[in-house]
């Protein structure tokens, strides 16, 4: 057994908590006795991984436990009395959850509609496991991760599927937990066993550039800490970070593939300690250096609709280089890279794992309402699309897809308002029905008594909700 895996578990615990998780690792160690995994190593090194993943995410002792344990109900002889005879029954449910969701790489027949449905099937116990106890779903993520780390160790077929799986399924659900960092990392390690060809060529134009820039972002590096001296603030780090090289990849599609057009490959990040600090470093900056106009955003006002906080700006640095800078606080950070992860990781709250979280809700009544293409349909139009923020006149917020339009956003307020709306007014303006939603755009839906949803509105609504009222009506009226 890794010693140092060992040490990185037990180290956010005392007393009883990490003497439970001793209690779990030998108990770990025995059940996998004699077990190896393909590329030959002990197989009690992958529960171990996952465990460590979990700890790191700022989980509680049973989480880390149930990681440890996460595969002794399937590959051993263990049962789950036992698991709650000798961990409680907390362990014993989240393991007992996890062991439901396959990989669907294990499962996926040759036939791609079945594998579709299996995949639908695998996505609905997902949603289920969250809506009960979303640490069910954190193991799930940290398994995985492991799992994409030892790719390599799999036959060239079942990599790339079950690679293909981390994209389509487990990184879009990690984003939309809002653990940042997990999410960049699966989608690295599973890049380049899908797309072999673009991985190689972008990672070798990225590896040129951040050497060619080495030295001047260790020169911006120290004039931004002096700068920041000279004004009194003293940063908690000031750090470059380069951009993740999947995220990149998606974003260059939308930049002709043309490297120096993305501002912030290379960015420097700046954390300090109190939110008024975080404005001073943006006026330091500012003051030192003139910004690109329509660059400087605030979301620390208007956050991300995934929580998302920091300022960014971009500006002529240094030799008229333009820079993108990220301003933000400790806790902004942390809640960044590890979210969901990161509200539950204080222990003092009532309901700890149980909070009422809108979507996982939503999901979870669909998945009991739909069949499963209907089903995966709606996952892929709602869930894994890209959030905005929409007001209505009188200030409140509406959660929608991007892209979504005034006829989404009036039957997200009521399905009455959907039937009847009959023009929109964005930001003051009259606007067709069928005009693509931005964020923080306010609108406003003007109605007409007895009037009826038309056939045409299906060729443009962006969500499920809106489709199916509008189908409803168009039934009921024939
Ligand atoms: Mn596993």
């Amino acid at each position: 057994m890794s010693k140092k895996l060992r040490k990185q578990i037990l180290a956010p615990f005392s007393g009883e908590e990490k003497k439970a998780i001793e209690h779990a690792l030998a108990f770990a160690d025995r059940a996998h006795a004699g077990q190896t995994r393909r590329s030959g190593e002990d197989y009690v090194n992958h529960p171990l991984n996952v465990a460590a993943t979990l700890a790191h995410l700022g989980l509680d002792y049973e989480t880390v436990i149930a990681g440890l344990l996460h595969d002794v109900l399937e590959d051993t002889v263990t049962s789950k009395p036992t698991l709650e005879k000798e961990f409680g029954e907390t362990v014993a449910f989240l393991v007992s959850s996890v062991t439901t969701l396959k990989d669907v790489d294990f499962i996926a027949p040759k036939e791609e509609s079945t594998a579709t449905k299996q995949l639908a099937e695998n996505f609905r116990k997902m949603v289920l496991a969250t809506a009960k106890d979303v640490r069910v779903v954190l193991i799930k993520l940290a398994d995985v991760l492991h799992n994409a780390k030892t790719l390599d160790a799999l036959p060239k077929e079942r990599r790339e599927r079950y690679a293909r799986e981390i994209l389509d399924i487990y990184a879009p659900l990690a984003a939309r937990l809002g653990i940042g960092e997990l999410k960049g990392d699966l989608e690295d390690l599973a890049f380049p066993y899908v797309h072999p060809k673009e991985y190689n060529e972008l990672a070798r134009r990225v590896a040129h550039v951040v050497e060619e820039n080495k030295a001047y972002i260790e020169h911006l590096k120290s004039h931004v800490k002096k700068l920041l001296e000279k004004s009194g603030i003293s940063p908690v780090s000031v750090d470059a970070r380069t951009k993740h090289l999947y995220s990149l990849w998606q974003k260059l599609e939308r930049y002709d593939n043309d490297l120096s057009k993305i501002y912030d490959l290379v960015a420097l990040r700046i954390i300090v300690r109190t939110v008024p600090e975080c404005y001073e470093v943006l006026g330091e900056l500012h003051k030192e250096w003139r910004p690109l106009p329509g660059r400087i955003k605030d979301y620390i006002a208007t956050p991300k609709p995934s929580g998302y906080r920091s300022l960014h700006t971009t500006v002529f640095a240094k030799e008229g280089k333009i820079t993108e800078f990220q301003v933000r606080t400790e806790e902004m950070h942390y809640e960044a890279e590890f979210g969901i992860a990161a509200h539950w990781a204080y222990k003092n709250e009532d309901e700890p794992f149980k909070k009422d979280i809108g979507w996982i809700q939503q999901l979870s009544d669909w998945q009991k309402a739909l069949g499963s293409e209907e089903f995966l349909e709606s996952l892929q139009i709602d869930f894994f699309k890209d959030r905005i923020f929409v007001f209505t006149p009188e200030g409140d917020v509406i959660n929608l897809p991007e892209e979504a339009t005034p006829v989404d956003f009036a039957y997200a307020i009521h399905s009455d308002l959907g039937d009847t709306c009959t023009l929109a007014k964005v930001n003051g303006k009259a606007a067709k029905l069928s005009t693509p939603l931005k964020n923080n755009d306010i609108v406003e839906i003007v109605t007409q008594k007895n009037k009826k949803p038309s056939r045409d509105w299906l060729t443009f609504v962006k969500t499920s909700k809106a489709r199916s009222k509008i189908r409803d009506a168009l039934r009921e009226e024939k």
